[in-house]
């Protein structure tokens, strides 16, 4: 039998895969490229799914990330609800539960999944946030339920949270942690966000989680807590992180761990191989350390980074500069770099209301940026951070366009 072959086949029809097929045209490549996804709709943005799709006010069609005519001007074989099964690399193909396919270059793309809560698996009234469906499904729910427990105060959760609470829906939201958003915003700063949540009547529990759950049927009626009280949710959001979509390549030969291992330039262990977006784990220069990162920005500029490298070959290394956003009750937070216990606060008070910057530092080095309210603060931290700027010459590059 002949097996099918494609120049480049991506895995993941997500905004990384589809960035990649973007910028591979953008560089005039003709090749064929075969994209493979999972999911049965076209390439779709995630950030509103926590936000307007759930408030109900943006409908859930107009997240798409290219209309069907842009879509077909890629020209591009796009193959939806296919399950990516195993890659088998000494005969450059991959295997699906439609059969195999060789090619020459391969991109894995496929993002992370949403994590569970062991002690919630499987029941009703019991959902995690990461596609579309699981966004229909909790706005669904938001029209008929009165009080909600969110798991985990990251920002899919916090965002959940914020939604509801607009919606009118009590809400109540249990962190682990002794603050909201520490493991990416710091300890410091992090702490300001409990305040954002209490203003705003959200019932956030910190230092707290599930003890064990009460059941009617096959719904979780009462959730004891580890502080000794309880709480009966008409519905559980669990927003407790994602784990990269690697179990597909469990026995490829690839090189895994936290993601698919890459190197500099997002080659994975096999040179024909490569991986972007949230399933990428690479060495990232510009912070001297292995990465990998789950947001939005990053997915789309190594799409575009691996597009460069399969028409070039350049073994450019990618220096992603970790930038993410997100809004909750009516706050837009942005964030960019690493943080560090090292927090200098340059405009703005975190303890008031109102907005601010607050910079991360590492030696002399500002290596990190928090903005509240601070969109062109922010944009001009995240330059400089791409540029390696001193703490000093960071400042005084603040102060002079503030004029
Ligand atoms: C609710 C929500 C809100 C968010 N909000 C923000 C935000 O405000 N700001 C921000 O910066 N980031 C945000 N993010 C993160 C951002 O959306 C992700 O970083 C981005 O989607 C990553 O893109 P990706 O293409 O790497 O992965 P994904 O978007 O996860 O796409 C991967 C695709 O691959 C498919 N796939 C997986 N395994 C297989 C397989 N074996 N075979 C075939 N297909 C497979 C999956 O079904 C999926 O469609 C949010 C994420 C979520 C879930």
């Amino acid at each position: 039998v002949t097996v099918e072959r494609a120049e480049v086949v991506v895995v993941g029809s997500g905004l990384a895969g589809l960035r990649v097929c973007v910028g591979l045209r953008r560089h005039g490549f003709e090749g064929r490229i075969v994209l493979l996804g999972e999911e049965a709709v076209p390439p779709y943005d995630r950030p509103p799914l926590s936000k307007d799709v759930l408030l109900g006010t943006r409908d859930p069609a107009s997240v798409e990330l290219r209309t069907p005519d842009a879509l077909a001007a890629l020209d591009l074989d796009l193959r939806l609800g296919v399950s990516v099964l195993g890659v088998d690399l000494a005969a450059g193909e991959v295997l699906s539960d439609t059969g195999r396919l060789g090619f020459a270059h391969l991109v894995i793309a496929t993002g992370a999944a949403a994590r569970t809560v062991p002690a919630l698996d499987g029941f009703e009234g019991v959902t995690t946030l990461r596609t579309l469906d699981d966004a229909l499904v909790i706005r669904n729910a938001f029209a008929g339920v009165g009080h909600i427990v969110v798991v985990g105060a990251g920002f899919i959760g916090a965002e959940v949270a914020s939604t509801a609470r607009q919606r009118g829906i009590e809400v109540t939201v249990l962190e682990l942690d002794e603050v909201p958003l520490g493991r990416v915003l710091g300890q410091t700063l992090g702490a300001g966000f409990a305040r954002l949540h209490r203003e705003h009547g959200t019932d956030l529990r910190l230092g707290v989680t599930i003890d064990r759950v009460d059941l009617d049927g096959r719904r979780v009626a009462r959730l004891h807590l580890t502080d000794g009280t309880a709480v009966e949710p008409e519905l559980v959001v669990v927003g407790v992180g994602a784990v990269p979509a690697v179990d597909w390549l469990a026995d490829s030969g690839l090189q895994l761990g936290n993601g698919v291992v890459c190197d500099t330039s997002l080659r994975a262990s096999d040179p024909r191989v490569f991986a972007i977006g949230d399933v990428c784990n690479w060495p990232n220069e510009l912070f001297d350390r292995r990465m990998r990162v789950e947001h939005w920005t990053n997915a789309a500029e190594q799409g575009a980074h691996v597009a460069r490298e399969i028409v070039d070959g350049a073994g450019a290394p990618f220096r992603g500069s970790n930038f993410v956003w997100s809004d909750q009750y009516g706050v837009r937070i942005q964030f960019v770099g690493v943080s560090t216990d090292d927090v200098v606060v340059l405009e703005g008070d975190p303890g008031a209301a109102g907005g601010y910057l607050a910079w991360y530092r590492e030696g002399e080095r500002v290596v990190g940026g928090l903005a509240v309210d601070r969109p062109r603060l922010l944009a001009q931290t995240r330059k400089l951070i791409e540029e390696g700027s001193t703490f000093a010459e960071g400042v005084d590059a603040l102060e002079a366009s503030s004029g």
